[in-house]
């Protein structure tokens, strides 16, 4: 049997050598633009079957524009839901506020919810006959003159003029390029379940959060179903586990009606929901001589503001871009130009989702009390802010 770096030395190279470890949102994202571009990055992914359930994930045009220019963009809108309505309730499950999106959004471009899975379905159809390695992991990266020797779980070896960990939040290719002082996770305390809920809980097109004391409620339309995100404390959905930790929000809910209930239910049924302990991740430096992090590698999101597969998106185009400038020669440099375009967007992005989890995520009842008496005068301009900022400016 041919190991991988057999294949990739049979399959041969485009203009400048590139591996790009990770077939998530930016690994699928940059190989697509750059196959595009006529060139032929070689991936690889960790996992061994690329058919995963995974969770729900809102895309805003400054990520899913990049999908007009590979021809992909009427296929997104075929596998999502718009998201034209947001609403925001308190712990007992009233809405308190209706806000209607849609005439910003309209400057734009929509707002759209879709499964992870079918997002990375829709980019792996612009990868034509490049290959996914799957079950294959980089073990070594040992910088050459001019080029990364890369050593792959098999024991084999191939060279690159560019490696780019696009391998996600807990990114191996980070641990390999940074010095333990050179990154830092940064905990909320909180975790989240994910899991499935019928499409009607909710009014059509309409994305819903309920804040309660000690606990968040989510849902988020995606074709067909609702995303539904149930989070807490970590270490009380850790003791409680699913159906207790269900039963103590049931218990805070007060009699109007609405979906929350719905959302219980679908946790409760879901034998094996998606967990995800909700911190994010930054790092002092995104490149080391021709290895550059990508996305959640680079900068780790929190979903609270639902940026983080727009922003990985966004900058692997960016990247793209760069690298469309450059030749084998003067890689270096293109890295230097992406990392100056998309650093700052990625990280002011980045601490919006963490002055958001600070609202999002309190545990104490009078606290969250304060925070309902100044919601009821949150006006719209307000909850659009941070979507306008996150869309204008340069990258
Ligand atoms: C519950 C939840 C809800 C979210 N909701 C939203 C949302 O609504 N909107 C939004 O924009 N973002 C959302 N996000 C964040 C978003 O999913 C990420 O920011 C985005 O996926 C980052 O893309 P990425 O390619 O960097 O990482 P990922 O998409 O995570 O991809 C990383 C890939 O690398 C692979 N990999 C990992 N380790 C290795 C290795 N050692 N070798 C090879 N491959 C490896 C993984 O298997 C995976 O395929 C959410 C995240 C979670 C957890």
């Amino acid at each position: 049997m041919s190991t991988v770096g057999d294949t990739i030395r049979a399959r041969g190279h485009g203009r400048i050598r590139t591996l790009v470890i990770g077939a998530g949102v930016a690994g699928l994202t940059l190989a697509a633009l750059l196959r595009q571009r006529g060139e032929q990055p070689h991936i690889v992914e960790r996992a061994g079957s690329l058919d995963e359930a995974g969770y729900n994930v809102a895309l805003y045009p400054i990520g899913s524009r990049v999908l007009h220019g590979l021809g992909l963009f009427d296929r997104l809108l075929a596998t999502s839901r718009p998201a034209r309505y947001y609403e925001l309730g308190n712990g007992k499950g009233e809405v308190l506020h209706r806000f209607d999106f849609d005439a910003v959004l309209a400057q734009y471009g929509p707002l759209v919810g879709l499964k992870r899975a079918e997002l990375l379905a829709v980019l792996r159809s612009a990868l034509g006959d490049l290959p996914i390695h799957v079950g294959t992991t980089v073990t070594a990266l040992q910088p050459e003159q001019d080029e990364v020797r890369v050593t792959f779980n098999d024991g084999s070896q191939a060279s690159f003029d560019l490696v780019v960990g696009a391998d996600g939040m807990h990114s191996a290719t980070r641990s390999m390029l940074l010095g333990p002082e050179e990154f830092a996770y940064w905990d909320t305390g909180w975790g989240c379940w994910v899991t499935w809920a019928d499409e009607a809980i909710v009014p059509p097109e309409t994305m819903a959060e309920f804040w309660g004391a000690g606990f968040l409620v989510g849902i988020y339309p995606v074709k067909g179903a609702q995303g539904v995100v149930i989070a807490g404390p970590t270490k009380a959905l850790k003791e409680d586990g699913r159906i207790a930790f269900a039963e103590h929000v049931r218990h805070h809910l007060r009699d109007f009606g609405g979906p929350v209930p719905a959302v219980l239910d679908a946790l409760e049924k879901d034998p094996r929901p998606f967990f995800w302990d909700l911190h994010d991740c930054r790092c002092r430096r995104w490149t080391a001589g021709r290895v550059v992090l990508l996305g959640d590698a680079a900068a780790g999101f929190l979903p609270t503001a639902g940026v983080g597969a727009s922003m990985a998106m966004m900058s692997a185009a960016a990247l793209a871009d760069e690298l469309s400038r450059a030749d084998a020669a003067h890689v270096e440099y293109a890295l230097r130009l992406f990392v100056s375009r998309a650093r700052p967007k990625v990280e002011a992005a980045q601490d919006n989702s963490r002055h958001l989890s600070k609202l999002m995520m309190i545990d104490s009842l009078p606290l969250a009390w304060g925070r309902e008496q100044l919601l009821r005068f949150y006006t719209l301009d307000q909850a659009l802010r941070d979507i306008m900022r996150v869309m204008e400016g340069t990258i």
